[in-house]
């Protein structure tokens, strides 16, 4: 009996689909790299079941994709075609809530917003929202991305909210890792080895995090600035003042221009920085008058955005803005992040190098943690430019290295960036091998992403 046949004798007929429709959706993820059509596309509603079907995908050594709303963007979440997908969307429950301790325990499946749209009753939230996928994104996809967002320069990232998780490994044995103390030094962290493995460790089916008090008060600004490095060069004045910011984002001049493309937001087509504060209105005041007088030392001016205009809205717009700016150009990105002092001098990295190339770039991102995403645009029939953009993008990820940074700072390697993983973690990757196989002997869990095996 086939892999296909073996599941529909062990799951109801509505959690197994090889409907081409359905099978076309989870083929692909957010990513522009090609999609792959599975075998099939499962449904697990529980940690048994998705045990059930591990353990039949081992006897069979058939790849399982893991997915949660498929949004990732470096194609970790594209299947292999003699492989199946495990969706977990339906496993969407709040399990247990402890507010007391500021805790909760979810399912994997359930999204982002819908969680702390359940939390604010009670004045909590879970802080590292994804930008503009917070929509869709779901927790247990967050974790295998350790995925973070606007407030993590304030609140930290996903895996730092992790407490314990429930996982079923590659052999499709359930075991439970961490407790909900929230210092511990009990042994290994193998909570934070599975967050940011990007499912190629084990599958996720619960998760319990650590949560924060919703802000007494919030105060948003934004500046706009005479170029993109001067814009830097205040992030990094402010994060070495050590001042106390819950978000500040960068958008250059050519993602503004494409944001007002997308939507007419009528924006000054100029450098900017968003800015969020949070805390007691005295202490947000204050802190905002110290980013103004560095920002003004620098040459900036205040923004002021259209009334009823919200900065987040805008800046969540960004991916769409840059994807639908020239019509058939592809998307080719990076989301390095390095040591904050080097962000002016890699911004102007960045912009050398595509004025030089005359390939069309935008750098934005979550720069008060020294993160930069530097998308830019290619015709893929256009060998010259496809291979120019791919060369700039490499030379971005290796002075990157160079400065002590890292390849990816919240998206993962997934597929787009494996060719040079080696090269930011040396003998490290054979290390990261070894323990892969003793959590998936067969190697059939996401194979083929972040390395090979
Ligand atoms: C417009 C847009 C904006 C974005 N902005 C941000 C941002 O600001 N910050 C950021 O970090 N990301 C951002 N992303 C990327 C993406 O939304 C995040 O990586 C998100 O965390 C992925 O969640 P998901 O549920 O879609 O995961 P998926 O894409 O389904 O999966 C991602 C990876 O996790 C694995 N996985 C999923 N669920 C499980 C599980 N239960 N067990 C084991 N493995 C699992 C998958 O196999 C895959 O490798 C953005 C994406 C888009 C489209």
């Amino acid at each position: 009996m086939d892999i296909v046949e073996s599941l529909r004798q062990i799951l109801p007929v509505e959690q197994i689909s090889t409907q081409p429709d359905e099978l076309e959706v989870v083929s692909q993820d957010e990513s522009t790299l090609p999609g792959v059509t599975p075998l099939a596309v499962v449904w697990a509603l529980n940690a048994d079941e998705i045990s059930k079907i591990v353990k039949l995908c081992y006897e069979n050594a058939t790849p399982i994709t893991t997915r949660g709303a498929g949004s990732a963007l470096e194609g970790s979440t594209i299947p292999l075609e003699n492989g199946i997908v495990l969706d977990l969307s339906r496993m969407n429950r709040i399990t247990n809530f402890w507010p007391e301790d500021l805790q909760v325990k979810v399912e994997p499946g359930i999204i982002y917003d819908n969680l702390n749209d359940q939390l604010k009753r009670d004045g909590l939230f879970f802080p590292p929202s994804p930008g503009g996928s917070g929509d869709v994104a779901t927790v247990g996809g967050m974790v295998s991305t350790n995925a973070s967002g606007i407030y993590s320069v304030k609140y930290g990232g996903t895996r730092e909210y992790v407490l314990a998780l429930e996982v079923v490994t590659g052999t499709g044995e359930i075991i439970r890792l961490g407790n909900r103390a929230i210092k511990r030094s009990s042994g290994y962290s193998l909570v934070e080895l599975i967050a940011g493995s990007e499912g190629t460790l084990a599958v996720i089916s619960s998760i319990t995090i650590k949560l924060a008090g919703l802000p007494e008060d919030r105060l948003q600004t934004a500046y706009k600035f005479k170029n993109e490095t001067d814009a830097a060069r205040a992030v990094s004045e402010m994060r070495r003042y050590g001042l106390d910011l819950a978000a500040i984002e960068f958008l250059d001049r050519r993602l503004m221009a494409a944001l007002n493309q997308l939507k007419n937001y009528g924006l000054e087509e100029v450098p900017a920085l968003f800015l969020e504060f949070h805390g007691p209105r005295p202490v947000l005041e204050s802190n905002s008058e110290l980013v103004e007088s560095i920002c003004f030392e620098l040459g900036a001016e205040k923004l002021e955005l259209a009334d009823g205009q919200r900065p987040w809205e805008v800046r969540h717009d960004a991916t769409d803005a840059v994807k639908h700016y020239k019509p058939g150009y592809s998307i080719i990105r990076n989301d390095v992040a390095f040591p904050i002092s080097r962000l002016p001098e890699m911004v102007a990295y960045c912009h050398e190098l595509s004025d030089q190339h005359d390939i069309t770039m935008f750098t934005f991102g979550h720069v008060g943690l020294g993160l930069l995403h530097a998308l830019m645009l290619a015709r893929q029939d256009n060998k010259t430019e496809w291979n120019a953009a791919h060369d700039i993008s490499n030379r971005i990820i290796e002075k990157t290295i160079e400065l002590g940074g890292t390849i990816s700072g919240e998206h993962g390697i997934g597929l787009g960036h494996k060719d040079l993983f080696a090269k930011e973690h040396g003998a490290a990757v054979e290390l990261m091998r070894k323990i892969k196989r003793q959590f998936d002997p067969k190697n059939i869990l996401n194979p083929g992403k972040i390395f090979d095996v």
